[in-house]
């Protein structure tokens, strides 16, 4: 096999080349390093040995290091997910229903109905494909919040295909689309995961796992899940020394879910909570006090009603906030770049102020603020040394940018998933001159395409 080739089944970051990224514009997001115009980034064993101007490769220890020429591009910490339920990737942009079918159309109806039907290798192709599109649109970390394990097999086809793509994850563990309310997720399978998880179950460093809980109203404003179960749920999580994603989900008929689990004492740092739009001010206080993160998917909380984020409230409050896709079921695509730049819009329109949130602190929370509500900023999220190379090249070449402004506003408002040019996570080269390097896109489309067909038939 020659360097060049990549193993398929290959567990990615336990080997990396040492590579010296020359002469792009370096946004660090490291408030201590801040932005180098004309900088470099050296890389040894996938992960950062330095950034700066004119590095010297041979004096860093690293004189057989690689040049990859970013000149004309911006570099920038690859972009940071928080919660997405990627098997679903394969019914993307079905939520409004399929011509000439007259099955009940809806976010839920059609995630859940088919979701029954979906095989262990159903689940590896949705997760795959959605991996591909993560790579190609520049996010180097996922939150895969898996809500689809219908038995083991669900669960280690999801980690297979994480692991085949090679992104930084948090696997968190769940229940099954159509799990009973009144009936405890699988225990048992999670007990039996945790056991097995070790270094090479994680891929080299790169998956760690968490578990995904139904809190008082499941994922889905019309559950109701009453308070025995969620507390086993999310109990056996924090016996295994897990962090616990739970949503808090819904339009305001469906608020006191967040009041609901702080009477319960089960908030606390190790919590995630997705969306949280309808959430009072005690409600946001009461998050705060715990050390709480939230998760905001802007697009998906906007298409399916649920209302607007409360960005700012959340900030004010110290509260973490990491932005996410939750489901291209919904929302059409994974494209990080303009959910940053809905964010930064919603909150200015909110306050009716052009600055109350900058490109730059779009960008933040798109990165090094994603990666601390995840509790993974000591590993990536900014260009600092030490940290590992989750690193993305944006080539500015293209008619979309043309010119290099100012990069934090280039990245919010004006760059796409295509401007990506290079994308490494934990020092492998995942993507680059804009194609897809370690995965086969054609491939996956295709097997995607086929396992939804049989999906639709199955469901008939
Ligand atoms: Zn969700």
């Amino acid at each position: 096999m020659s360097p060049h080739q990549v193993p398929a089944n290959a567990a990615r970051g336990t080997v990396s080349e040492d590579l010296i990224i020359r002469s792009g514009h370096v946004v660090t997001m490291d408030p201590g390093l801040g932005d180098i115009p004309d900088g470099d980034v050296l890389l040894t064993g996938g992960r950062i040995a330095a950034v700066g101007a004119g590095l010297d490769a041979a004096a860093l220890g690293a004189p057989q290091a690689r040049e990859l020429d970013a000149r004309g591009m911006i570099v920038a910490p690859g972009l940071v997910e928080t919660h997405w339920h990627l098997w679903n990737t394969l019914l993307r942009s079905m939520s409004g229903g399929m011509p000439g079918e007259d099955r009940p159309a809806g976010y839920f109806p059609v995630s859940l109905g088919l979701g029954q039907v979906f095989t262990g290798q159903d689940n590896y192709h949705g997760t795959l494909l959605a991996c591909a599109e993560a790579i190609n649109s520049g996010i180097t970390t996922v939150h895969d919040w898996s809500h689809n394990v219908r038995g083991p097999a669900h669960a280690e086809a999801e980690l297979r295909a994480l692991a085949e793509a090679g992104l930084r994850a948090r696997y968190s563990y769940g229940y099954s689309a159509g799990h009973p309310n009144d009936q405890v997720m699988d225990t048992g399978g999670l007990r039996a995961l945790h056991r097995g998880w070790k270094t090479g179950a994680g891929a080299g460093g790169l998956l760690t796992l968490g578990v995904a809980c139904r809190g008082p109203g499941g994922s889905n404003p019309a559950m109701r899940v009453p308070p025995g179960v969620y507390q086993r749920e999310m109990a056996t999580a924090r016996e295994l020394g897990l962090p616990v994603t739970v949503h808090a989900s819904g339009p305001p008929a469906a608020a006191g879910q967040i009041a609901a689990l702080a009477g319960a004492g089960l908030l606390g740092p190790d919590l995630q909570v997705v969306h949280a739009n309808s959430a009072s001010a005690a409600e946001i206080a009461q998050l705060a006090e715990a050390g709480c993160a939230v998760s905001l998917s802007p697009f998906s909380e906007l298409l399916i009603g649920y209302g607007l984020p409360q960005t700012a409230e959340l900030l004010a409050a110290g509260i973490r906030v990491g932005l996410s896709v939750d489901t291209t079921a919904l929302t059409g695509n994974a494209d990080m770049f303009a959910i940053m730049k809905l964010t930064q819009g919603l909150i200015n329109a909110t306050a009716h102020q052009e600055f109350a949130c900058t490109a730059r602190q779009a960008l933040a929370l798109g990165t090094i603020e994603g990666a601390r509500s995840l509790g993974l900023d000591a590993v990536t999220g900014s260009l600092t040394p030490g940290k590992r190379a989750d690193i993305i090249l944006v080539a500015t070449g293209h008619p979309n940018l043309g010119v290099l402004t100012d990069p934090a506003g280039l990245l919010v408002t004006a760059a796409q998933p295509g401007n990506v040019d290079t994308v490494l996570a934990n020092g492998q080269i995942l993507k680059r001159g804009g194609a897809l390097v370690t995965l086969d896109g054609e491939r996956i489309t295709a097997q995607a395409r086929e396992a939804l067909a049989g999906i639709r038939s199955r469901a008939a």
